[in-house]
């Protein structure tokens, strides 16, 4: 069976119109609730598809499913669990050019950027990998006369992930691999703007000799959402999205019993010292403003520069945006452009309006992408990229996050001034330093209130043995993704305090004089 009949179902709504479907129990399932939401290509602005939206009774099933998944994959040994994962891996290696292709298609992005996602996405897949190393307990013989203490490391059940439409492989590959690898059963709420990949995702656990049950996509908007929320079977919820829906994830999933670590927004700085190298500064800065459209929760959205370096940097970042590719994802030709479209027409329309904000708060727009049109292509949901100077810092284009392909100049005086704006926005996901000042870097790295810092690179994802998260409003709960975290996440300490009789007197230690 082909990915396109396997990740598609007729459902009732319309014959024409191919409805994605959820995966339960190993399988495809076709939707019965009769509610589904469109699924655009953002390059055309056509309905390419409509994605199935979950009922309450679609809900219970793919929660039950994986709660009896649960049951088999928790009795597999570690090393038949090793062998599915590396196949898994190996199969995702060989055929990750498709994934790309359905990503791009959904979400617009181009090609070698869904590449790139899933690369780092696979980093993830490694490290689980060699889970047996970080699931180990502990032993500590005698640590009482005659007693052993250990402690085990179990899986928690049936755990909840959320995704956003940005990554719609990576973000859910920072915690499935792990998850199942630790012997959990995963329910998957992908976004429903790009609700395929999931599902490419589950067939291939399929062919790796995943136990049916143990990796379930629901499809679905708020009423899925809530009811993994809310279920008693549901023991933990990974979510990642905007900060309002992630702190009441946070809030109505732990109100309801579950262990969450839920990612939200983000407002990410660079700030430039006099001494930096301007022209690695301006490509950097194209690379991490206008990459993936913005649409990046890495993304920088905002320039400190340091004066006396604003004029000739927004001149270099300038030529480079006159050079930027603009077009369909997929590419024409074989040609990839360097920055496909936004991920929908109400999305581009609302960055739009931020940029509106900005210019009637008295910024400066040097570059304008609003209004902006690909040949071929004039329904496609494009904006161009946008260069704002001299954004008043009480502006809400300033302080909210845009997530487009919108850059900010914000000149500043010194480090000082240029830290304290960092300090006092409400996010902490990611931030960078450019300079080649160690001791200015140093400094830096531990003032600054802000979970991912870069010094001189602008986009400072950490690799998978490490974890990524971000502090404030980009984080809510104490556990980040992946590394040693995810694995914490994931599975739960038992604490086991042992004491055998004697096997020369078949009595306690005490029959030796020893009183315990
Ligand atoms: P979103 O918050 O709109 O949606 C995320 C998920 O929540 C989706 O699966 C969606 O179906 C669900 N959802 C949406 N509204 C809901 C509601 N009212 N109740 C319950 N569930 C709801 O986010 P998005 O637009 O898909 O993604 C972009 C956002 O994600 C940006 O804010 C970006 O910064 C953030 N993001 C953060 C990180 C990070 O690591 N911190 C990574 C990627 C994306």
């Amino acid at each position: 069976m082909s990915i396109t009949d396997t990740i598609s179902a007729q459902t009732g709504v319309d014959a024409d119109v191919r409805v994605i479907s959820h995966w339960i129990d190993g399988a495809a399932r076709p939707s019965q609730s009769g509610r589904t939401a469109p699924v655009y290509n953002p390059a055309t602005g056509a309905v390419q598809a409509e994605v199935a939206l979950a009922d309450q009774t679609e809900i219970d099933e793919a929660i039950a499913s994986a709660k009896a998944g649960y049951q088999v994959w928790k009795g597999y040994s570690i090393a038949r669990r090793q062998s599915v994962l590396f196949a898994f891996r190996e199969l995702l290696n060989a055929r990750k050019r498709e994934l790309a292709e359905i990503i791009t298609a959904e979400h617009g992005k181009v090609l070698s950027d869904a590449m790139g996602e899933i690369l780092r996405g696979q980093e993830v897949v490694e490290l689980a990998t060699g889970f047996p190393h970080l699931i180990k307990g502990a032993f500590s013989e005698n640590a009482s006369t005659g007693i052993d203490v250990y402690s085990l490391k179990q899986p928690l059940g049936v755990v909840g992930i959320i995704s956003p439409f940005n990554f719609p492989a990576m973000v859910p590959m920072w915690f499935f691999p792990i998850a199942i690898a630790a012997g959990n059963a995963v329910v998957l709420k992908p976004s429903e703007k790009d609700p395929s990949a999931a599902l490419w995702l589950a067939e291939l656990w399929k062919e790796a000799g995943l136990p049916d049950g143990v990796f379930t996509v629901l499809q679905g908007d708020k009423l899925a959402v809530d009811g993994l929320l809310t279920s008693p079977e549901v023991a933990s919820i990974s979510f990642v999205g905007s900060t309002p829906i992630a702190q009441y994830i946070y809030e109505t999933a732990s109100r309801h019993g579950k262990r969450v670590q839920a990612l939200g927004g983000a407002k990410n700085h660079m700030l430039v010292l006099p001494d930096a190298d301007l022209d690695l500064v301006a490509d950097q800065a194209v690379n991490a403003g206008y990459g993936a459209a913005g649409e990046r929760c890495m993304a920088i959205s905002v320039v400190l520069a340091v004066e006396p370096v604003a004029d000739d940097l927004i001149a270099k970042i300038q030529d480079r945006i006159a050079k930027l590719r603009i077009g369909n994802g997929a590419g024409v030709d074989g040609v990839e452009p360097d920055m496909g479209p936004l991920i929908t027409g109400i999305h581009r329309d609302k960055v739009s309006e931020y940029v509106d904000i900005a210019e009637a708060d008295g910024a400066k727009i040097v570059v304008d992408g609003r209004g902006y049109t690909v040949d071929g292509h004039e329904d496609g949901f494009f904006f161009g990229p946008t260069l704002i100077d001299d954004i008043p810092t009480t502006s809400r284009a300033y302080q909210e996050e845009i997530f487009g392909p919108v850059l900010s100049i914000v000149r500043v005086s010194s480090y000082d001034e240029g830290l304290e704006l960092i300090n006092s926005g409400q996010f902490g996901n990611g931030t960078a330093i450019f300079t080649n000042d160690g001791g200015a870097a140093r400094r830096f790295q531990n003032e600054v209130e802000v979970g991912m810092i870069g010094i001189n690179v602008p986009i400072p994802v950490p690799v998978a043995y490490h974890s990524f998260g971000g502090w404030k409003q980009s984080l809510f709960g104490d556990a980040k993704a992946y590394g040693v975290h995810g694995f914490d996440f994931f599975t739960r300490e038992k604490a086991i305090t042992s004491r055998w009789l004697d096997p020369a007197t078949r009595s306690l230690s005490e029959a030796r004089g020893i009183n315990l």
